[in-house]
């Protein structure tokens, strides 16, 4: 995969994506001293692309990490790769990490802070099956407390417990995991957060331990729009059994219906239809 044709930019230039490398003695390879983002653009414009650029700043900043670039140079960076490789229709990703430097120890501030933007085309997250409904796994991990670590940052040391689980439910024909957090509510899937509909109205967990994900709010803000009423709150996993239809949200997942989470069942019903439906003209609008 890194013997490709393309051009990926990397601390201030485009370079060609099979030279697009780092040392092996970078700080986050040992770490995880990395931050990104991932982001998609839908007809030549990337969806909250300026949103996703904050984050990725804000998530160096609780890494104590600065990225040495404004939003409007990666808000640039991005739109270069997009022309390099002729990408209309692309998942984005940006990662920010601390390089190879004088330190190889855990203090590293005199490494430098590196960048780079790749661009490539991603379809449906979760296959083509997705109007079937995804089946997801319980996690055997469960999302850590805020006191443990920065929750609200898009970290790499926040995923390793996410590809552990989500092998673990490939494993089981699932196509991905959903976690509890640390005090046992219902948290989000390994890349996605989690909706739940229950006599017409919406229910997702309050965003303290988990991503609050930038299609998350966007979907909270388009159903309020929609005159729907949303329950930001802490859910218990007892209540899985009382909800009608699921569906997750992100980046890259968009809006999948869940057909099932463990033993409970859920229908791919009209509410779930209507948002996917909403998001996705919104996103291309
Ligand atoms: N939770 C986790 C753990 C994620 O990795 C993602 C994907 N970034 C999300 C939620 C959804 O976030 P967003 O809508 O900003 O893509």
């Amino acid at each position: 995969y890194d013997d490709k044709d393309g051009m990926i930019w990397m601390d201030g230039q485009l370079v060609p994506w099979r030279d697009a490398n780092v040392h092996i003695l970078s700080h986050a390879m040992h770490y995880a001293s990395s931050v990104f983002e991932g982001e998609r653009c839908y007809s030549g414009k990337i969806f909250k692309s300026r949103e996703h650029s904050e984050r990725l700043l804000e998530s160096g900043r609780l890494l104590d990490m600065p990225i040495p670039y404004s939003v409007d140079q990666i808000e640039a960076a991005k739109t270069a790769v997009l022309e390099a490789n002729n990408l209309t229709d692309a998942y984005v990703r940006a990662v920010a990490w601390r390089g190879a430097g004088p330190d190889m120890g855990v203090a590293a501030r005199r490494n430098p802070v590196r960048m780079a933007v790749a661009a490539w085309e991603w379809g449906a997250y979760y296959g083509d099956a997705k109007w079937q409904g995804a089946k997801l796994d319980i996690a055997k991990w469960r999302r850590p407390s805020p006191e443990t670590i920065p929750t609200s940052a898009k970290a790499a040391g926040l995923y390793m417990i996410c590809t552990m689980s989500k092998h673990a439910a490939e494993e089981k024909g699932c196509s991905d995991a959903l976690f509890y957090d640390y005090r046992g509510y219902v948290a989000e899937a390994t890349g996605a957060n989690v909706f739940f509909v229950k006599d017409g109205e919406v229910h997702t967990p309050w965003p303290d331990a988990i991503l609050n994900g930038i299609t998350r709010q966007t979907v909270i803000a388009m159903l309020r729009d929609m005159g729907i009423v949303v329950h930001e709150r802490h859910i218990m996993p007892e209540e899985l059994a009382g909800f009608s239809e699921c569906w997750l949200t992100g980046t890259a997942a968009e809006v999948t219906p869940v057909g099932q989470i463990g033993e409970h069942n859920f229908q791919v019903g009209q509410m779930t239809r209507k948002v996917a439906e909403t998001y996705e003209a919104l996103v291309r609008a």
